[in-house]
């Protein structure tokens, strides 16, 4: 789980997994109110993360699989991602270009 830079605390999965969906550079700590930034590492892990779906999706397609078993393989691979990221977020306190 992500430490917040400025106080040192620890971010509940369930605190993280909420931020995520706030599409703003900076995420404000429960803790102590300070804007902490992805690091430039873990923008890179989480990209990488949404590269999963699309290769189950191929998966299903080159395997011929039914349509039922990718549906069921692509929403597991949903709950994958959201179960994963808060351990792949590592926080800075200032923000970083993405490369
Ligand atoms: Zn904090």
């Amino acid at each position: 789980m992500p430490i917040c830079q400025n106080c040192h605390q620890q971010w509940g999965w369930k605190q993280t997994v909420q931020k995520m969906f706030i599409l703003d550079t900076g995420m404000i700590c429960p803790h102590c109110g300070k804007k902490q930034f992805l690091t430039t590492e873990s923008k890179k892990r989480a990209g990488l993360l949404n590269f999963l779906t699309p290769l189950v999706m191929l998966f299903g397609v080159l395997f011929d699989l039914p349509l039922s078993i990718i549906l069921i393989m692509i929403f597991t691979s949903g709950l994958v991602i959201f179960a994963a990221y808060p351990f792949l977020v590592e926080f800075t306190d200032e923000e970083q270009a993405l490369w």
